[in-house]
């Protein structure tokens, strides 16, 4: 029997982590610092996976994301936008436990080849998939709950690095997703305008980029200067000659004109994906954007297909984060604005 601390405690975090994440996702407003939420969400997965009776189907870990605003119009992903599954050991044991996570999963001997993974930087945005249609921006949409977004094509539209119109033999149908961020200099000028102007400065490029974006008038989004990376897809239709590494996609996706960012490799066992996580934390204060860890993703195509999803997760990919920088108090002291 479940003890009724228990029982009481996990009603406590599930109400806690929906009203965080309430403010997060639909408000662009969070109400903690993301390291808070991560813990007493984990906290929350803990006792779940202690007393699986306890697992609610309303329960944050069994969602993704946030509610649609009701004054944009929402739309059914064809392909559920997912959540990536964080782990939580930010030292190398991370990596190490993962790829042997995924080695079990493909049921390879100790003495087989190493996996090859694509290794690139967690942006710290929002997720958004692009919609080509013969090669045309026909549509975006914000992940929303993960099966139905908001559309917010007309914002998007503003944002001078996503190309209205792709290069080269585009696909009949081609989703692309990726995350749209703002770059710290363009988010520093953003808070000089606010501050010369006497208006409240905005609180990070977070949470700066994801209330430009759902904004219901394309004019103040285009006041906010947001930038976009491509990383992945949604549905696709007609693409003959679609690669078969996660990797060589991205190198598709440069080719059509979206931004893909430089910082990735092809990393082979955990030992590679231990290099490029070291490496990026030491490069992480000098990038132009912020970022809260490492992706890591099973390189091939098939091997993905092989290691499938689970709940609002794949199997083949991990959030691998750095250790959290911020403090509570900067989300005090500072007002919040959307
Ligand atoms: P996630 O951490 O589960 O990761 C999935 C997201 O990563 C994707 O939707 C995508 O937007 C993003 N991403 C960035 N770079 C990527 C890449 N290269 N490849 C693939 N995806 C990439 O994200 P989530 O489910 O949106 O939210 C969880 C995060 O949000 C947690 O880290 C949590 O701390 C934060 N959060 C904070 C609060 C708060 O109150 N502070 C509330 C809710 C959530």
């Amino acid at each position: 029997m479940t003890d009724l601390f228990v029982v009481e405690r996990a009603a406590e975090l599930r109400d806690t982590l929906h009203r965080y994440a309430h403010a997060y996702y639909t408000l662009d407003a969070p109400l903690v610092p993301d390291a808070e939420y991560d813990r007493l969400f984990r906290e929350l997965q803990a006792i779940e996976a202690a007393h699986p009776a306890l697992r609610t189907a309303d329960s944050p870990t069994q969602r993704v994301g946030g509610a649609p605003l009701k004054e944009l119009t929402p739309v059914r992903h064809v392909v559920p936008m997912l959540s990536i599954e964080t782990e939580t050991d930010t030292t190398e044991g991370g990596a190490i436990a993962f790829d042997a996570r995924v080695r079990r999963k493909l049921e390879r001997a100790d003495d087989a080849p190493a996996i090859e993974y694509a290794a690139e930087l967690k942006f710290d945005g929002l997720a958004m998939n692009l919609r080509y249609e013969s090669g045309v921006l026909v549509q975006a949409a914000t992940r929303g709950d993960g099966e139905v977004g908001e559309d917010v094509t007309h914002n998007v539209r503003t944002i001078g690095g996503i190309p209205l119109k792709l290069m080269g033999d585009a696909p009949a149908v081609l989703e692309v997703r990726g995350e749209v961020y703002m770059r710290r200099d363009d988010f520093e000028k953003l808070n000089e305008r606010q501050r010369a102007a006497g208006e409240k400065t905005f609180i990070n490029p977070r949470n700066t980029a994801a209330g430009a974006i759902r904004q219901l008038d394309p004019a103040i989004t285009a006041q906010r200067p947001l930038s976009f990376f491509a990383y992945g897809l949604g549905e696709v239709q007609g693409w003959s000659d679609m690669p078969a590494t996660h990797a060589a996609l991205e190198d598709a996706l440069a080719t059509f004109g979206l931004p893909v960012c430089e910082h990735r490799v092809i990393a082979k066992g955990a030992a590679g994906l231990v290099e490029f996580h070291q490496r990026m934390a030491g490069l992480r204060d000098s990038l132009p954007f912020d970022i809260d860890g490492i992706v890591y993703k099973v390189n091939s195509l098939a091997l993905q297909r092989e290691l499938g999803f689970r709940n609002r997760e794949p199997n083949w990919a991990v959030a691998h984060k750095y250790p959290a920088q911020e403090e509570i108090t900067q989300l005090l002291d500072i007002e919040v604005q959307v």
